[in-house]
């Protein structure tokens, strides 16, 4: 048969759940490595799919691939990401229900790009008729737009999400993809004013920049050249080897049309990126009594022209900001340096709403008008754990986002799983595991958690600052085990701090966050507020910018709320795994870090996954479901079984001749070892 396993393929053991010494650390290890440098990057856990990033092409993305692994059991052929993404799919299909693929690692190891092969393998392989075709095309090409804003070199990788992204693919009774939606977690706005160096600024920039046609560039007020833009060039390195602006270029405008952006708002959008890097270009000087002042005619008029706003408006709003006082309405000059700051606001509030423009736009193009039951299913794919060497507001977001999906997954697998079998009577001996709950509370628990002390600080305009925040944290937190500051480092952690930082210690590792010294990035401040005309939507170009605003909730208070929302959507739906690791920190495909990956598998918690999985079940059916499923298979149950539903299985699998061992009776359900009793089961059905 076409793709039976090959001698190279069977190298190492393609599920840890068959490994002899399943406990040991060091035999994962060797596994993982022994395959990875013969290109074998997928190994299972069970049905968990753990990937190991291969930086180079495999050539096993082909359509013939795709073909091969349609409606094959999990375990007749090598582990791949289509098997799961098959297997998902064909339940969903079975079960009448929603199913979801949960992508985690940090940052670099290779989320985005499973996300990817998981939508192609749906978009081309499932049944079509030609009627929905570009369905298909739009569920594909939604990635790069989104990408293109979305996404930015940094120093861990050079097209890192930066932002969260939940996508529903809807798929009709026959199995054809049929629409899908978008979901986006906040997106890091800061980048837009400022990077790091050795990083960039979102890819549209660059791609506007070098890709855009003449005329387009004249029209936008544009060079073709990004060193002329302040905004474009802070991390020094606006050119990347591995990224090829004009290509994306071409691409992200196919894609746009696809997606039925119209030309008109094709327009401008180009014209909103363009006024953003507009506006990062002016300039502003103090006057003699230091209030701002603002030549920069040049790009006033380009923005004027493109944001469809009156010259002395935007100077007035550049320089000024307005005060409430009574009924009144007074116009206050900004000094040089808040000036700035407002400028910056501005360009980030700018580019948050049109993402969130985008965003919308897409989901109108995705969504499936025909109102008969759709069943999904959702692929989260979020901005990965990272640690920096300054690490701001940006950082503490992403990474308390992995916390969150950490503890969704311990939740899932460790602890409900083995709840599960206490509660159906199962005899069980208890894996113990590292609960993050700890981290997640401290966090985002209710009075007394670091979103909590950051809502008060940011309710007492005018007394509280970053230091005072630091102080109520320290007050509030000093004593917790995840948390340190600069007075509580030695102790702890026996490293020392800076005293403007805080340290969490994270499911992942140690993060240090700066709070003082900041300016791009505040914790204590948000969105422009006293900005006199922060109400962009009621700008002339509003119909770009028509995403309602937001108000001025803290931004963090926002975030978890809308994580504890994702969390209910992921728990409403049947979990698949894929565990991506990262095999080293040099972006090089060939090399295998042992110290790197070992604290991944450690701090994922694969080992105890393996040990839960290998002790325990890989499938679990209730007795009516099961009974129902396969009565046909023994005379005894046929057509109809009268007893109770666990005397009917019973009779059922003596009747296929499960041995003892191969399953077990619960309260509820019938518990099956291994997924290949059930397959000979399914093929016994299907003769
Ligand atoms: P982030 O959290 O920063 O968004 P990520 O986990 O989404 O990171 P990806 O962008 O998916 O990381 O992967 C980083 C890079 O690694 C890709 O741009 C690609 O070059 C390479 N890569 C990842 N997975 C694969 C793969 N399966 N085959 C080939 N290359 C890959
Ligand atoms: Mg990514």
């Amino acid at each position: 048969m076409e793709g039976a396993l090959t001698a190279r393929d069977r190298v190492g053991i393609q599920d840890f759940v068959l490994l002899d010494s399943y406990t040991s650390e060091s035999a994962f290890l060797d596994n993982l490595r022994k395959r990875f440098h013969e290109n074998l990057i997928y190994t299972y856990i069970g049905t968990l799919l753990v990937s190991v990033n291969p930086y180079k092409e495999l050539g096993i993305y082909t359509k013939k691939q795709m073909d091969i692994y349609m409606g094959v059991n999990f375990f007749e052929l090598p582990p791949h990401i289509y098997a799961l993404s098959d297997n998902a799919y064909r339940t969903m299909l079975m079960e009448n229900n929603n199913h979801v693929i949960l992508i985690s690692g940090e940052s670099g190891a290779g989320k985005t790009e499973s996300s990817k092969k998981i939508l192609q393998f749906y978009a081309v392989s499932c049944p079509r008729t030609s009627l929905l075709d570009n369905v298909r095309d739009r569920l594909l090409l939604s990635n790069p737009v989104l990408e293109a804003f979305g996404n930015a070199k940094t120093l861990k990788n050079d097209n890192s999400s930066r932002f969260g992204k939940y996508m529903d693919i809807q798929f009709d009774f026959q199995g054809e993809a049929v629409g899908g939606h978008i979901l986006s977690y906040l997106l890091e706005k800061s980048r837009v004013v400022h990077q790091n160096h050795g990083e960039r600024n979102f890819h549209i920039f660059y791609q506007l920049v070098e890709g855009a046609e003449d005329g387009l560039l004249r029209w936008l007020g544009l060079e073709r050249n990004c060193q002329l833009y302040r905004y474009l060039v802070q991390g020094q390195c606006a050119k990347v080897s591995s990224i090829s602006d004009k290509t994306d270029w071409r691409t992200v405008r196919k894609a746009l049309s696809v997606i039925e952006i119209s030309e008109a708002d094709t327009e401008h959008l180009f014209g909103v990126i363009a006024s953003v890097l507009h506006l990062g270009n002016i300039r502003f000087e103090a006057d003699a009594r230091g209030y701002a002042t603002l030549n920069s005619s040049t790009e006033m008029h380009w923005l004027s022209k493109l944001l469809g706003v009156h010259v002395q408006v935007l100077r007035e709003g550049l320089t000024h900001r307005k005060i409430e006082a009574r009924a009144e309405e007074v116009l206050s000059p900004l000094t040089a340096e808040h000036a700035i700051y407002a400028r910056d606001a501005l360009a980030k509030a700018i580019y948050g709403r049109t993402f969130a423009w985008l965003v919308n736009k897409t989901n109108e193009s995705l969504a499936n008008k025909d109102s008969t039951r759709k069943t999904v299913i959702g692929l989260l794919d979020i901005y990965g754990f990272e640690v920096f060497h300054v690490n701001s507001f940006e950082q503490f977001c992403i990474n308390y986002c992995n916390e969150k999906l950490q503890q969704l997954f311990i939740q899932l697998t460790l602890k409900s799983e083995q709840e599960e079998y206490e509660a159906e009577g199962i005899e069980w001996e208890a894996v113990p595991f590292f609960n993050n709950k700890i981290i997640c509370d401290l966090v985002e628990e209710k009075h007394r958690g670091i979103i909590s002390v950051l809502d008060e600080e940011c309710l007492r305009p005018g007394e509280a600052s970053d230091l005072t925040f630091l102080e109520k944290l320290e007050e509030k937190l000093g004593g917790h085990p995840h948390f340190v500051t600069h007075k509580l480092a030695d102790q702890k952690t026996r490293k020392t701090l800076e005293r403007g930082d805080f340290r969490l210690l994270h499911y992942a590792g140690e993060v240090t966050y700066c709070v003082v010294g900041k300016e791009h990035s505040s914790w204590s401040g948000n969105e422009p507020k006293s900005f006199s005309f922060c109400n962009i939507s009621t700008l002339p170009c509003s119909n770009l910018l028509q995403t309602r605003c937001l108000g001025f909730l803290q931004v963090a208070t926002q975030f978890k709320s809308s994580l504890a929302g994702l969390t209910e959507i992921l728990m409403s739906k049947e979990p698949w795994y894929v565990r991506c690791l990262k095999p080293n920190n040099s972006k090089q495909s060939g090399c295998f870090d042992d110290v790197l990956v070992r604290h991944q598998v450690k701090y994922l918690g694969l080992m105890e996954h393996l040990r839960v999985r290998r002790a325990g079940f890989a499938y679990r059916r209730r007795f009516e479901v099961f009974l129902q499923r396969y009565k046909a298979l023994c005379p005894d149950t046929w057509p109809h079984w009268k007893g109770k539903p666990a005397d009917g299985v019973q009779r059922l699998v003596i009747h296929l001749g499960y041995r003892p061992d191969e399953y077990k009776m619960g309260r509820t359900k019938i518990f099956i070892r291994h997924p290949r009793t059930l397959f000979a089961t399914e093929d016994a059905f299907e003769m």
